[in-house]
């Protein structure tokens, strides 16, 4: 396996050593080096929203190739289009504001960036939530296996327990803003407690708090709205973006609603490739692609059937199902989630497990039946191959 001699050599080892070198995908497959096929129902971890070689992507690419990068001394057209688009799915219309990044890490960078033109001193965050991985972006991030590496981290910021009484006894005038993610992704697709986020913009309101959801996993239709906030009905101060905006293309945004769309005034953030002509025109084509094939409704339809017929597998293995949409969290009853993600791609399927007893489905949104009943038909074998290889549970 030479590949895998030469990624030890030449990379840095913070990921480990993959187990395939992909070379090419189509649809919701990609094909490794070996020339074996994959059915990839984590997508690049919600990242592939038209999954992989899609007409209107290489479309985009193509078309755009005459002009990739101009700097942000100039306008570029496809900025302006994904920026209107963007301000009218997410509702926050006229009064909103858009600045491209290039990352969900760097999104929310400039969210805390927005936070501290508040002049408070404090930010909220939730315990096991995940925001990124810069100083700025971990500081707020409550998995402390991420953060305790790096400490000294940002200070004044506070995580909190992910529970309305906890934010109503850690919020006050020192506050600058609450960052919550509608469904914590990384923590194993756990969603926030029913009536969360209603309660939490009630308190950030008389509290004078921005409210800064974090959609960069949760956003572009995964969760069967557009964003996963719009399940609430509330109206958020800021949310982040970057993943499956993009369908593969390097791109993070943070959209402003109302009064904090004015926080930041000129020269107090920038960025070189932020927003340039070849992502923000991929970005369009992704999204005007979920619009008109209405994607966001396959996202909640095709993520129903997808756990009716996760159920009826029936597996001793499968002990909850969580998420929303195409963001489904497969709890396990045993700590087994690497293993099913090992077994899975020996059995050519590609998922991951955020921890050790949950295994998540981010799929590409265009699946349909054919998708479905291959992932069933695949997943339910690689349940029985591990269910028959693990220890017992001691009794
Ligand atoms: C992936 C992710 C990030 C970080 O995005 P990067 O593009 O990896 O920097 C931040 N927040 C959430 C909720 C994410 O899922």
């Amino acid at each position: 396996m030479s590949w895998q001699d030469d990624y030890n050599r030449r990379m840095m080892n913070t990921f480990g050593t993959p187990k395939v070198e992909l070379v090419r995908g189509e649809g919701c497959t990609v094909f490794d080096s070996d020339g074996k096929r994959y059915l990839d129902f984590l997508g690049g971890i919600a990242v592939n929203s038209l999954g992989h070689n899609h007409p209107a992507v290489v479309g985009a690419l193509t078309s755009q190739a005459n002009l990739l990068h101009v700097s942000n001394f100039f306008a570029t057209e496809p900025q302006l289009a994904l920026a209107e688009r963007l301000l009218r799915i997410s509702g926050a219309g006229e009064e909103g504001r858009v600045f491209f990044a290039n990352s969900g890490t760097e999104a929310n960078e400039a969210a805390v960036k927005l936070a501290r033109r508040t002049g408070r001193p404090r930010i909220l965050s939730l315990k096991d939530s995940f925001h990124g991985r810069s100083i700025g972006a971990l500081s707020i991030t409550g998995k402390a296996a991420l953060r305790e590496p790096f400490e000294p981290l940002m200070p004044n910021v506070d995580i909190i327990d992910t529970t309305i009484e906890a934010l109503a006894a850690a919020i006050g005038p020192d506050v600058a803003a609450l960052f919550v993610e509608p469904i914590k992704g990384e923590a194993g697709v756990q969603p926030l407690p029913e009536g969360y986020l209603e309660a939490a913009r009630e308190l950030t309101t008389q509290h004078g708090v921005l409210l800064i959801v974090d959609e960069i996993q949760t956003g572009a239709g995964r969760t069967g709205r557009w964003f996963g906030f719009q399940e609430s009905g509330i109206v958020p101060d800021a949310i982040t973006l970057a993943k499956g905006i993009g369908g593969g293309v390097p791109i993070g945004a943070l959209v402003t609603f109302g009064a904090a769309s004015a926080l930041l005034q000129p020269g107090q953030h920038g960025t070189t490739f932020g927003g340039n002509p070849l992502v923000c025109a991929v970005s369009n084509a992704v999204l005007t692609q979920i619009e008109s094939d209405d994607l966001v409704a396959n996202s909640a339809a095709r993520g129903a059937q997808l756990r009716a017929a996760i159920e009826a597998i029936g597996s001793p293995l499968v002990s909850e199902l969580r998420g929303r949409g195409l963001l489904i969290g497969i709890g396990l009853s045993q700590p087994v989630a690497q293993q099913v993600v090992a077994v899975a791609l020996d059995h050519g399927l590609i998922v991951n497990a955020p921890n050790e007893s949950t295994v998540r489905l981010a799929p590409p949104l265009i699946i349909g039946d054919a998708e479905i009943t291959e992932f069933i038909d695949t997943f339910s074998a690689v349940l029985n191959a591990v269910l028959n290889d693990a220890p017992t549970e001691a009794s």
